[in-house]
């Protein structure tokens, strides 16, 4: 019985991220594989974005029209203050993301930019986001990822200028696979942010961004979406426990394992 609960403890910590399987071959490959398009990306840097080639992104296909929805959504959430934050979704051969500089109320699906893999623009009439770098960078080493959500959602923005990260105080932070890190600073827009970030990443679904904000990925942007969300939730009770003037107990690595083991049984 208790070997049968250990190995599905081991599974779910496998399933949710917090181990890797560093002795398969195979998972070792994959990951050489992502390191190196990651490298490339962060060596050739993207490409400046060049006038676009014409031709409308929105021609009403469903992920555009959920790209537009989901900013829309952290914009009326006050999730994207000042016109800040971006989205990106993994498409054929490269992502979609949000133009830069527009106010998230007049975005249209025709406003969204298709690029290549390393950030070239293929279709669209606007400038794609400021921080294209950093979308491509995460979608290069991170195959997995379908989806990447950066907002600068007031809690877990206050807490990036402290640079610290969310520790493992609630079982919720198995949503990022682990506790969330705080990503080493560099300015915003850059390769340096998108390199921090992508080392901050690993083994992890999210991580703040010192003095500036949120990264949250998921295999959908529906996953991205609602991470974004839980993080700047955990970010507020973090921050009300120290504003208490309390000292969060952490969960151990036991109890993060059974609760880990709990989410598998749950979404079974
Ligand atoms: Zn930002």
């Amino acid at each position: 019985m208790a070997r049968r609960a250990d190995r599905r403890i081991a599974a779910a910590v496998q399933w949710l991220g917090l181990v890797r399987d560093v002795g398969s071959r195979a998972a070792r490959s994959a990951a050489a594989d992502a390191r190196d398009a990651a490298a490339l990306v962060l060596r050739d840097g993207v490409h400046a974005a060049r006038r676009p080639r014409g031709g409308a992104v929105g021609d009403g296909s469903v992920t555009a029209a959920e790209i537009v929805a989901a900013a829309r959504r952290l914009d009326a959430a006050g999730m994207m203050p000042s016109k800040s934050g971006n989205l990106s979704v993994r498409c054929d051969g490269g992502f979609l993301v949000t133009p830069a500089g527009l106010p998230y109320a007049d975005l249209t699906e025709a406003d969204l930019v298709q690029v290549d893999a390393a950030g070239a623009v293929l279709r669209g009439h606007r400038r794609p986001s400021s921080e294209l770098r950093l979308h491509a960078a995460v979608h290069a080493a991170r195959p997995e990822v379908g989806a990447v959500v950066h907002t600068h959602s007031p809690r877990a923005t206050a807490l990036s200028c402290a640079r610290r990260g969310i520790p493992s105080f609630h079982y919720m932070v198995l949503m990022a696979g682990g506790e969330v890190r705080c990503a080493e600073h560099a300015t915003f827009g850059t390769e340096a942010l998108a390199r921090n970030c992508v080392v901050a990443l690993e083994g992890r679904r999210a991580v703040l961004l010192a003095n500036h904000g949120v990264v949250a990925t998921g295999a959908t942007l529906a996953a991205a979406l609602t991470l974004a969300f839980e993080v700047e939730n955990l970010a507020g009770q973090y921050l009300d426990l120290l504003a208490a003037g309390l000292q969060p107990v952490l969960l151990n690595d036991r109890e993060l394992a059974e609760a880990a083991a709990q989410f598998a049984d749950y979404g079974r």
